[in-house]
C-alpha cells in the first residue's frame, strides 16, 4: 500500500515525499490505520531500525490540534539519545504542520531551559522517565490534557529501572487518554504495564 492509502494528510504526505519515503514499512502498515481509525489503546511488538517511530509519530502529528498550545501528546523513551532521535524525526515529518512545537525534555541539560521551552507551548513532549517526573514535581510543565501518550521500547525503560516513574508521569495524565506501547519483547512486566494502564489494546506483531 501508499502512504495516501493509508489515510494520512497532505502536510504529512509532503513531508515523506520530502525525506524520500517510497512506501510504509510493515509496522506502519499495521499501527497508522488502527490509529488514524480508532481511538484505541494499541500493544505493538516491533524492533528498532522497523520504522515504529514514524508508525506512532504519523498519527499522532494527524491527531494533535496545532491550534491549541496544549501539551497533547507524550513520548516516553528510556535514554537521552533516542529521546533526541525521536523528536528530530517528529520534527520533520510534521515540519508542514503550521504552529507545531514539539520539545525533548532529558536528563544531563538544563532543566531551566527546557522548562522554557515547554512554556512556549508544545502539543507534543518527547521525554526520559526522570526528567519528565521531576519537571513534573517542579509544576513545570502541565500534562493533565495529554489524549496521547506513547511508551516507546517500553521492555528498556523497564529494564533501566524506570516502572515507578513512568508510573508517576501516568498518574498524571488523563484516565481516558489513549496509550500506545512499543516494545521489541513482551515480558511479564510489560504485559503487567499493558494490563494496568491500558485498556482493550488492539495488538500488532511486526
Ligand atoms: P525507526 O525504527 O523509527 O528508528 O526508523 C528507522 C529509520 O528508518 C529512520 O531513519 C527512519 O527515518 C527510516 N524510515 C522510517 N519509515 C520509513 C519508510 N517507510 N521508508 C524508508 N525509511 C523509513
Amino acid at each position: 500500500s501508499t502512504f495516501q492509502e493509508l489515510g494520512l494528510n497532505d502536510d504529512l504526505l509532503h513531508a515523506i515525499t520530502d525525506l524520500g519515503f517510497i512506501k510504509p514499512s510493515e509496522v506502519q502498515e499495521k499501527a497508522i490505520p488502527i490509529l488514524l481509525e480508532s481511538e484505541t489503546d494499541l500493544v505493538a511488538l516491533a524492533q528498532t531500525g522497523t520504522g515504529k517511530t514514524a508508525a506512532f509519530g504519523f498519527p499522532m502529528l494527524e491527531k494533535i490540534d496545532v491550534d491549541s498550545r496544549t501539551t497533547q501528546g507524550l513520548i516516553l523513551s528510556p535514554t537521552r539519545e533516542l529521546c533526541l532521535q525521536i523528536t528530530n524525526e517528529m520534527k520533520q515529518y510534521g515540519k508542514y504542520c503550521k504552529g507545531l512545537n514539539v520539545v525533548a525534555i532529558y536528563g544531563g541539560s538544563s532543566i531551566t531551559d527546557q522548562a522554557r521551552e515547554v512554556k512556549r507551548g508544545a502539543q507534543i513532549i518527547v521525554a526520559t522517565p526522570g526528567r519528565m517526573k521531576d519537571m513534573i514535581s517542579r509544576r513545570m510543565v502541565d500534562i493533565s490534557k495529554i489524549q496521547y501518550s506513547v511508551l516507546d521500547e517500553a521492555d528498556e525503560m523497564l529494564n533501566m529501572g524506570f516502572k515507578e516513574d513512568i508510573t508517576d508521569i501516568l498518574s498524571h495524565t488523563p484516565e481516558d487518554k489513549n496509550t500506545w506501547l512499543f516494545s521489541a519483547t513482551m515480558p511479564r512486566e510489560v504485559a503487567a504495564i499493558a494490563k494496568n494502564f491500558m485498556s482493550n489494546p488492539q495488538e500488532i506483531t511486526v
